[in-house]
C-alpha cells in the first residue's frame, strides 16, 4: 500500500507565512542544452521569488553571463516574465561556457555574484550544468577568500555572502538524470517525436514501408525507448542495452514476421548513441542497408535532430516546471549552511528534493541508468509487448479474461486495451474483448481477441472496443449468464467514474451471484480525472494539452488588438481538474470550479484584480470556468459581468471548448500511462487468479479481489473498490479529497494574487536511492 501519507508529521509542517525572502537575492539561469518548459520554470522562480519578498535576477546566457556580469545579470520584475509560459527554448538564453569549467572562470563568477549580493542560485540545466553548480558551491568559501586576498572584495562583503545556496532543476530533453522521474522538456520532446511518427505512419501505411527513425540521446536511450513504447515500434536500439551478436538476423526475422502478420508498416527507433556489444556505434544507415539487403523492404531513414527541442512546451512540462520553480524557491528559503544543495523533482506525483551531490555522483560514476525506476519500468513493458512468442512457447493458464471500456471515450483507452490483451496472452490467458461496455456484455457481444488484432492501437483516439455508460445493476442475471457462457474468469474494466461504479455494483452483487466471484480490476480512464483512488486517469493529459493549445491560440488571436479578457468554459462535470490544471498550464488569471465555492464578492475582487493588472501593461486576461462550477454564475453571466465591469479598460470574448477536449490522438503520456497501468493490472489479475483457483474453479469473494489500480502520489496501488466508497462524493461524482486543489494557490500566486499556500506537502530531502520502485502490494 501507500505509506507515504504518513510522511507529513507535525514537525515537518512548515508555515508558508513564516517563509520570507526579504533581504535575499536569487539568481536564476538556464544552462547547457535548451529544453521546452525552461521558461515556465524561470517564470515560476521569478514570480514566487518576488511573491515572498526576495529580489530575483536573471542571469542571461547561462554560466557565461555569470562569469561576464554586466548586463547579463539583470533584476527581474513581475511583468518581465509575462507571455513566456508558452514559449519553447529559453528566453533568458543558455550557453555552453568553457570558462566556468576553470577555477579562474568560477572566481570571476563568484565576484559578479558578491557584487550584487546574490547568494541563492537556481540552476536549470542538465547533468553538466548541475555538476558545475555543485563544484561552485563546494569552492565558494575558498573563492571568497581568494577574492579578498586579491582585494576585489572586502572582508565585510565576504562575511555577508558567506553561504551560497543552490537548487537545481533538471531541464534536459534526454531525461538522463538519475533520481528523477521526469525532467523538464522530456515530455515535449516526446510530443515532437510522436507527431512525426504519426505523420510517417499515414504515409507508410499506404506504401508498405520500413522507417528507421533516429532520436536524440547520446548516452541515454530514454526518448527512444519511451517513443518506441508510445508508437508500438518493432525494434528499438539504445546505448544502455547493446544488443547481443546476431541481433541483425533477429531483428530482420522479427520485421518479416510482423509484415506477415499483415502489418504494412515497420518502425525501428534508434537512439543517437546506440552501440552494439563491442561498443561499435549502430547507425541508421547500417540498419537501412541491413533491412534492404536481407528483406528487400522499401526503407527510409528519418533523423529528427533539433525538431525535438522545438515547438511549444506540452501541458505536462509547463505544470512540472511551474511546480518545480515554486519548489525551488521554497527550498532556497529553507536552505542553511548545513543543508546540502539539492535538486527539486517529482517522483510519481510527489515533489521530492534530492541531494545534488549524490545525483551528480551517480551520473558521473555512470551507474547504469537502467537502475532508474521509470527507465526500468519502460524497458520491461516494452519487452513484454513487443515480442510475440509462438503459441507453443507460451504458458497455458487456461484462464479467460475479458476487457471492456465503460463511460465516455478517453484518449489512451486503446493503448490500455492493447497492452492488456498482449500481456494477458503472454501470461497464457485467453483474452476476450467486449464491445459497448456492459450493454454489449449482457447482450453477449464478447469475442476472443488476439495479438495481431490490437496492432497499431496505441496511437488511436476514442475507444475502438466501443464504450457505453450503462451500469450493470439492471442486467445482473444476463451478465452472469454471459460470464458462464464464455467461462470468463476475470474482468478488466477501463473507464471513468462509471467504471468504478460498475465494479462496485458487481462486487456488491457477489452475494447474490456467485459468477461475480472472480478477480476484477478497474483502470481509471477519463478526461475529467474524477475517479476516486487515483491522482491521474488515462486521457486527462491529452485533454489538458487540447485545452492549453486552444488557450494559447485564443490568446494569440488577440495580439495586436486592445486589452482583452477571454472567458473559457471547460468540461469535467463537477470536477475542476481540467479547469484548474489547464489554467496553471495556460497561465490563467482566475479559474472557477465547483470545489472552491465563490460568491459575488469573489467575482468583484477578481474583476478588480484583472483591471489593475491591465493597467500595468499586461494586455491579456484568461479566465477559466468549469462547466458545473456554479448553477447561477453561468459562463454567460461571468462574461457579461466582466464585459460590463471592464468597460473602458478591456473587452471580453467567451469560448465554450466542448468536445474538442475529448478527441484527438492520445498524448505520449496517456499512451504510456495506459500501456503501463494495464500491464500491471493484468499481472495482478494473473496473481489473483492463481490465488483463488481451488478445486478446478476460480472463486474470489474478498474485497481485495475487486480493485481499482491508481496512482497515489508516488506509488501505483490496488485498492478495493468498496473501500473507496467512503472517499467518494457520489452525488457530484468526484473524490472527496483531491490532491490538485493544492495547486490552486500556486496558480493564484503566479497570477499575482495574495494567497496562503500549503507547503506541508512540499518535497522533503531524501537520498537518491529512495526513489527506486516500491512494490505496490
Ligand atoms: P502569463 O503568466 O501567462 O505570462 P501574465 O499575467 O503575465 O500571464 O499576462 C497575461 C497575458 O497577457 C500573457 O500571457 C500575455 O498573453 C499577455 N501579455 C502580457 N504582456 C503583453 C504585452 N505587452 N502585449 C501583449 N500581450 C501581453
Ligand atoms: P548540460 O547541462 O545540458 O548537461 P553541458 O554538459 O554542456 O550541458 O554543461 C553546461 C555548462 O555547465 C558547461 O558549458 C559548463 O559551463 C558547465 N559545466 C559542465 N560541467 C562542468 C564541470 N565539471 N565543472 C564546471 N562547470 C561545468
Amino acid at each position: 500500500g501507500d505509506q507515504d501519507h504518513s510522511d507529513i508529521t507535525t514537525d515537518t509542517r512548515k508555515l508558508f507565512e513564516d517563509l520570507s525572502g526579504a533581504g535575499k537575492s536569487i539568481g536564476v539561469l538556464t544552462s547547457g542544452g535548451d529544453a521546452q518548459g525552461m521558461n515556465a520554470a524561470v517564470r515560476a522562480v521569478v514570480r514566487m521569488g518576488i511573491y515572498v519578498g526576495a529580489k530575483v535576477y536573471f542571469i542571461h546566457e547561462g554560466y557565461q553571463g555569470m562569469v561576464d556580469g554586466g548586463d547579463n545579470i539583470e533584476e527581474a520584475s513581475w511583468e518581465s516574465v509575462s507571455s513566456m509560459l508558452q514559449v519553447g527554448g529559453t528566453v533568458i538564453g543558455s550557453a555552453r561556457c568553457k570558462e566556468f569549467r576553470s577555477h579562474e572562470g568560477r572566481l570571476k563568477a563568484a565576484h559578479q555574484l558578491v557584487l550584487r549580493g546574490i547568494t541563492n542560485l537556481c540552476v536549470i540545466g542538465g547533468d553538466g550544468s548541475l555538476t558545475g553548480a555543485n563544484l561552485f558551491r563546494e569552492e565558494w568559501s575558498g573563492l571568497l577568500e581568494e577574492l579578498v586576498r586579491q582585494g576585489l572584495i572586502d572582508e565585510e562583503a565576504a562575511q555577508n555572502n558567506s553561504e551560497l545556496h543552490i537548487v537545481g532543476m533538471v531541464g534536459s530533453i534526454d531525461n538522463d538524470f538519475c533520481g528523477t522521474d521526469m525532467t523538464i522538456g522530456t515530455d515535449s520532446a516526446l510530443h515532437r517525436i510522436i507527431e512525426v511518427v504519426d505523420a510517417i505512419m499515414t504515409t507508410a501505411q499506404s506504401h508498405q514501408r520500413t522507417f528507421v527513425l533516429e532520436v536524440m540521446g547520446r548516452h541515454c536511450g530514454y526518448l527512444a525507448l519511451v517513443s518506441a513504447l508510445a508508437c508500438g515500434a518493432d525494434w528499438v536500439l539504445i546505448p544502455e542495452m547493446p544488443p547481443e551478436d546476431g541481433w541483425e538476423e533477429h531483428m530482420c526475422q522479427k520485421l518479416s514476421e510482423n509484415r506477415a502478420d499483415k502489418k504494412r508498416l515497420n518502425i525501428i527507433i534508434v537512439a543517437e548513441g546506440a552501440i552494439d556489444c563491442h561498443n561499435k556505434p549502430i547507425t541508421t544507415n547500417h540498419i537501412k542497408e541491413l533491412v534492404v539487403s536481407c528483406l528487400g523492404f522499401d526503407t527510409r531513414v528519418t533523423i529528427l535532430g533539433h525538431v525535438q527541442r522545438g515547438g511549444t512546451p506540452s501541458a505536462f512540462d509547463r505544470i512540472l516546471a511551474s511546480r518545480m520553480g515554486v519548489e525551488a524557491v521554497l527550498a532556497l528559503l529553507e536552505a542553511s549552511d548545513s543543508t546540502p544543495a539539492c535538486v527539486v523533482s517529482l517522483c510519481g506525483n510527489q515533489a521530492v528534493r534530492l541531494p545534488l551531490m549524490e545525483c551528480v555522483q551517480m551520473v558521473s560514476a555512470y551507474v547504469s541508468l537502467i537502475f532508474c525506476r521509470s527507465f526500468e519500468n519502460n524497458l520491461n513493458t516494452y519487452k513484454l509487448l513487443s515480442y510475440h512468442k509462438a503459441d507453443s512457447e507460451l504458458p497455458n493458464s487456461s484462464f479467460n479474461v475479458a476487457v471492456l471500456n465503460v463511460g465516455a471515450p478517453a484518449a489512451g483507452m486503446n493503448a490500455a486495451v492493447r497492452s492488456a490483451v498482449r500481456v494477458g496472452i503472454k501470461e497464457g490467458h485467453k483474452m476476450f474483448a467486449v464491445n459497448d461496455g456492459f450493454e454489449g456484455f449482457y447482450k453477449g457481444q464478447i469475442k476472443e481477441i488476439t495479438w495481431g488484432d490490437v496492432a497499431g492501437w496505441t496511437g488511436q483516439g476514442g475507444s475502438i472496443l466501443g464504450t457505453k455508460r450503462t451500469l450493470p445493476a439492471k442486467h445482473l442475471d444476463k451478465i452472469a449468464e454471459q460470464i458462464r457462457i464464455h467461462n470468463i474468469n476475470a474482468l478488466l474494466v477501463i473507464g471513468g467514474f462509471e467504471a468504478f461504479e460498475c465494479l462496485l455494483q458487481l462486487y456488491e452483487a457477489r452475494t447474490s451471484h456467485e459468477d461475480f466471484c472472480i478477480p476484477m480490476c478497474v483502470l481509471p480512464a477519463t478526461i475529467s480525472n474524477n475517479v476516486p483512488g487515483t491522482d491521474l486517469s488515462i486521457g486527462a493529459d491529452t485533454s489538458l494539452n487540447a485545452i492549453v493549445e486552444t488557450c494559447d491560440r485564443i490568446k494569440q488571436s488577440a495580439s495586436g488588438t486592445k486589452r482583452r479578457v477571454f472567458i473559457i468554459e471547460t468540461m469535467g462535470g463537477y470536477c475542476g481538474y481540467l479547469a484548474s490544471v489547464g489554467g496553471l498550464a495556460a497561465g490563467a488569471d482566475t479559474v472557477y470550479i465547483y470545489e472552491e465555492p465563490f460568491d459575488i464578492r469573489d467575482l468583484q475582487s477578481n474583476v478588480e484584480h484583472l483591471t489593475e493588472k491591465m493597467k500595468t501593461g499586461i494586455q491579456r486576461g484568461l479566465v477559466l470556468r468549469n462547466e458545473n462550477s456554479n448553477e447561477n454564475f453561468t459562463t454567460d453571466f461571468i462574461y457579461q459581468l466582466y464585459s460590463e465591469e471592464g468597460k473602458g479598460v478591456f473587452d471580453c470574448r467567451k469560448n465554450v471548448l466542448g468536445h474538442m477536449q475529448q478527441g484527438g490522438a492520445p498524448s505520449p503520456f496517456d499512451r504510456n500511462f495506459g500501456t503501463k497501468i494495464a500491464a500491471k493490472a493484468i499481472q495482478w489479475i494473473s496473481r489473483k487468479l492463481k490465488e483463488s483457483y481451488k478445486n478446478g474453479k476460480v472463486f474470489a469473494n474478498t474485497e481485495d479481489t475487486a480493485c481499482l489500480l491508481g496512482m497515489r502520489r508516488r506509488t501505483m496501488a490496488f485498492q478495493p473498490v468498496v473501500q473507496l466508497k467512503d472517499e467518494t462524493d457520489f452525488a457530484h461524482r468526484i473524490p472527496k479529497e483531491q490532491w490538485w486543489l493544492k495547486l490552486r494557490p500556486l496558480m493564484k500566486i503566479l497570477a499575482k494574487y495574495k494567497t496562503s499556500y500549503d507547503v506541508s506537502d512540499s518535497g522533503q530531502l531524501e537520498p537518491v536511492t529512495r526513489v527506486r520502485p516500491k512494490k505496490a502490494d
